[in-house]
């Protein structure tokens, strides 16, 4: 374990400053936001395990940034270390935890149903009991969109049920909510579950719909398009989710000294795109033509998501601003930059069986 002190005070942080945990840091959604949590004064661990879900290498290059900032902190282990968890959290004074490490992806959860129950479930609990024992009484915890399962009324809203998830994926993270509200319920835990909805941008996943079809357009394949491409997703770009993460934060800050509180939360942006619109904004945006097959629905894989965004406006202020246009240029624009650096490759998730758009 690599973890620096809090109490080896940073350069100059303000008043405002808070020591936040964040699981999963060197992913996709985690890099981005240890950025912004950075340039924003705070003080930053990242904990990952880099595991091999996508090449570790991918993820080193994404936490590259980040690390250069005297006040980020890379602590390599496994959220559900619970000795780690207990000597990382006597060390430092956490006021906030953000818990973004997971195996993540609807697909891959069916090809190992067991090591995503490990991670997703059986991790959120030891890192929330270590929480417990070291009274730290704030966390955010990613969710999905994929717990609406098929959901009947779109856009989807945080009071349904949410109880007939399609995969072990949206099981284990319907779950990880319902253990953040036990711990609300018994020990006071301030909670907010935010279920994102398609994230997309730089760095995003390789086995994500938008980064896979642009690597199988260069690579002069045929997209395998599941089902008649009508189906649909409320794609949110990056800057939007970690918008919406900080603003939770932000909202988790202001109960200081009242009562806690549990909320879930959509971060979507509200407006859904079909697959036939995606590979066609994708195709203009990279310049590129494409050959499409369409075949079977995947299992497991909802059909539609579609996020109602009236919760996030009024608890948090959430305000997705970065349409679809404008992002899926600049993640093209990304991609062709990282392309023409180094040879990207699909990275061993080249059966359309692990395409994710969830
Ligand atoms: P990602 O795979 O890029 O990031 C997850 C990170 O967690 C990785 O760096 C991985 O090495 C780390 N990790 C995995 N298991 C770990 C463990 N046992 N201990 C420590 N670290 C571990 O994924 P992402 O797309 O950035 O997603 C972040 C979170 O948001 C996940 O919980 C995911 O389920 C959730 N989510 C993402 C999306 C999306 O569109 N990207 C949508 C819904 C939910």
């Amino acid at each position: 374990m690599s973890a620096g002190s809090a109490r080896s005070e940073p350069d100059a942080p303000d008043s405002d400053a808070m020591s936040i945990l964040v699981t999963g840091a060197a992913g996709f959604i985690g890099s981005h936001l240890c950025e912004r949590l950075l340039r924003d004064g705070h003080r930053v661990w990242g904990l990952d395990n880099f595991d091999d879900f996508y090449d570790p290498a991918r993820k080193r290059r994404n936490l590259a940034p980040a690390l250069r900032r005297p006040t980020m902190h890379l602590v390599e282990g496994d959220v559900r270390d619970e000795i780690l968890l207990d000597g990382l959290m006597l060390d430092v004074d956490f006021d906030a935890v953000v818990h973004l490490a997971a195996r993540p992806g609807v697909l891959a959860s069916l090809e190992n149903p067991d090591l995503c129950y490990d991670v997703n479930v059986r991790g959120t609990l030891r890192l929330l009991e270590a929480m417990r024992r070291h009274a730290v009484s704030v966390l955010l915890f990613a969710s999905s969109a994929s717990v609406y399962g098929e959901a009947s009324d779109a856009p989807f809203s945080e009071d349904v049920a949410a109880d007939r998830p399609l995969s072990p994926y949206a099981a284990s993270k319907r779950s990880g909510e319902l253990l953040c509200h036990t711990h609300h319920h018994l020990y006071g835990l301030t909670a907010y579950c935010l279920r994102f909805f398609s994230v997309y941008g730089p760095r995003q996943r390789p086995d994500m719909a938008i980064h896979r079809f642009a690597s199988m357009m260069f690579e002069g394949e045929p997209l395998p398009l599941h089902g008649d491409g009508s189906s649909s997703r409320d794609y949110t770009y990056i800057d939007d989710a970690v918008d919406g993460i900080v603003l939770a934060l932000q909202a988790a800050r202001r109960r200081n000294g009242r009562s806690s509180t549990f909320e879930v939360v959509n971060l979507g942006r509200s407006e859904t795109v079909t697959l036939d619109e995606l590979v066609e904004s994708l195709a203009t945006a990279l310049d590129m033509s494409t050959d499409t097959d369409y075949m079977p629905v995947q299992p497991g894989v909802v059909s539609d998501t579609h996020a109602s965004v009236k919760k996030g406006e009024e608890l948090l202020g959430y305000d997705p601003h970065v349409s679809w246009k404008d992002g899926i240029k600049r993640f093209s624009d990304w991609f062709r930059e990282t392309r023409s650096l180094e040879d990207i490759h699909v990275e061993g998730h080249r059966g359309p069986a692990r395409e994710t758009r969830a």
